[in-house]
């Protein structure tokens, strides 16, 4: 059995202390910087990241045992701490006004889901009702928890989220065990059903769902992540689908069969399924496009547009003085606000490389790839030996810009 120590006399610095041991920052607000959330290769970047906003937990008395996290209860050793509702809902309302963006407000699953989630609820009515917080709240959704409390905890928050956690469904008897597809997926579609009503009946609830997957917790490919991430933003409309790496380092209890390796998904990898996602989601590709059967792993030196435009040679030059909107995204080095720029130029007068270059497109990238009024520049073809070479990334460009959960007590 394991050690939880739940000091008799935790003091509101002490339980303070311990969860900002837990917290991270969230990516936050809705609208436009979300939708370039995160920054990603020189022409799939767009706008600056989110803000971010705090984390906040209700408690890390967790019932439930996933092999990754900190606050399983299966840990030797835990302190734990829990806030009644009330001080959850003042600390997290402290917090939001001090970040001015907003709030996550989420827990461990202490003594059961539901048991958690009308906590969280409670928490939510009172920042609304008694602190009168009108900013923006994530709530965190607890696996399989009653729509009921879904219901209650969707009224007061702006977001609501509940973690898929796994791309494969065996994952969760792998490395958690007491999660299971359809603990998480109910809910999932009980707050997709719960959005679109609400705006029908014109009922106050949440405006968006999100959800936070963890690449490389059972050896999957890229191409099996993002066919789910795919799935899941058809199915479930989500709003956004967060990458987070895998990390095992220590050996949990209750898991001694699964023999799990000690591992660390890499943070590169992370960098190129944001990449693939928001060609998915601003670009217009497909998962097939973007990690085919035959290439099923993103590459490390290569992000996905360059590599689906090395995968098809025959679709290049475009010639940038003809091609439409759809066609110049998918050249690299040009991006949605780059192809937007050439459209607009393109009316005044005719483009020339030198006019790409006072535009600030990076030909470095693109040059292989276009043609002005039929020429490449400087005998650069689609042919040239150095092409993949001036497409590599390196891994400071290739920052996810956020400081994203490392896959510990993501409920
Ligand atoms: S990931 Fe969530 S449910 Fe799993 S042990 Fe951690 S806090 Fe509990």
């Amino acid at each position: 059995m394991s050690n939880i120590i739940i000091p008799k006399e935790l003091d509101m610095a002490d339980k303070l202390a311990l969860m900002n041991e837990d917290a991270q920052y969230e990516v936050g607000v809705d609208g436009e910087a979300e939708s370039t959330a995160l920054l990603c290769a020189a022409d799939i970047k767009g706008r600056p990241g989110p803000p971010k906003v705090p984390k906040m937990f209700l408690s890390s008395a967790c019932v439930f045992n996933c092999a990754y996290c900190g606050n399983r209860c299966g840990r030797e050793e835990r302190t734990v701490y829990s806030h009644t509702s009330s001080e959850l809902a003042k600390i997290a309302v402290d917090a939001a006004k001090r970040n001015g963006h907003g709030v996550f407000v989420s827990s461990a699953i202490h003594k059961n889901a539901d048991y958690t989630q009308e906590l969280l609820a409670e928490c939510v009515r009172v920042m609304r009702e008694e602190l009168f917080y009108y900013g923006y709240i994530h709530a965190k959704v607890m696996p399989g928890a009653d729509p009921l409390l879904i219901e209650k905890t969707g009224k007061y928050a702006n977001r609501l989220s509940v973690n898929i956690e796994v791309a494969q469904s065996s994952g969760y008897e792998r490395i958690a065990k007491q999660k299971n597809k359809a603990n998480i997926l109910t809910p999932m579609g009980n707050i997709a059903e719960q959005i679109q009503s609400a705006q029908y009946d014109r009922r106050q609830f949440a405006v968006s769902q999100t959800t936070q997957l963890m690449a490389g917790s059972t050896g999957e490919d890229d191409r099996t992540i993002m066919t789910l991430s795919g799935a899941l933003y058809r199915k479930y409309r989500l709003k956004r689908v967060y990458y987070t790496a895998f990390h095992y380092r220590h050996e949990a209890k209750g898991y001694e069969d699964e023999a799990l390796p000690l591992t660390q998904t890499p943070y590169w990898r992370m960098a190129r399924l944001y990449q693939a996602d928001r060609l998915m989601q601003l670009y217009g590709f497909s998962s097939d496009d973007v990690t085919p059967e035959a290439e099923p792993f993103l590459f490390e030196d290569i992000d996905p547009k360059a590599a689906w435009a090395l995968r098809h040679l025959d679709m290049y030059p475009v010639e940038v003085n003809k091609a439409d909107f759809d066609t110049l995204i998918r050249v690299p080095g040009i991006g949605l606000t780059y192809a937007k720029r050439i459209l607009e130029a393109r009316k005044h007068a005719a483009i020339t490389h030198d006019l790409l270059t006072k535009m600030r497109i990076p030909l470095k990238r693109c040059v292989f790839f276009i043609t002005c009024n039929g020429q490449y520049k400087d005998g650069n073809t689609v042919l040239s030996p150095e092409i993949r070479n001036a497409l590599r990334t390196g891994p400071d460009e290739m920052s996810i810009g956020q400081s994203l959960s490392d896959g510990e007590h993501t409920t």
